[in-house]
């Protein structure tokens, strides 16, 4: 998870590219606390909905701008598409289920609310 770059935070506040070795999530870098939580969490659904597959044109200026073999992306601006209504949907169910954790706890809730700096109780040994 890096920092957008502030050219491109002022048209959009996240950005998923996957290229052949790893995921990067960008955020702008003016997000905090929950927002900065929602947007990853935005990004992270376009990828598991099999958002943001790219090729062609596009696929080869990001190989020249990055240099890398960009093989999937997705930006997180408005909600005016289908895929973005989905994934913000996605977004919000985790974070929800997240902050509803099932009673006597759940170790895999544990270790997100961890990695996100939230307490949702319970041992963490
Ligand atoms: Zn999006």
């Amino acid at each position: 998870m890096l920092d957008l770059p502030a050219e491109a935070a002022s048209a959009v506040s996240g950005i998923w590219v996957a290229t052949t070795k790893a995921d990067h999530i960008f955020v702008a870098p003016g997000a905090a606390g929950l927002l900065r939580v929602n947007i990853v969490l935005h990004e992270v659904s376009h990828m598991l909905l099999g958002h943001g597959k790219v090729g062609g044109d596009v696929e080869e200026a990001m190989r020249r701008l990055l240099g890398l073999s960009v093989t999937g992306m997705a930006a997180r601006s408005r909600y005016e598409t289908v895929e973005e209504r989905d994934a913000e949907k996605l977004a919000t169910l985790i974070l929800t289920r997240a902050h509803t954790p099932p009673e006597g706890g759940d170790e895999g809730l544990r270790k997100i609310g961890k990695t996100f700096g939230y307490d949702l109780g319970g041992d963490d040994a």
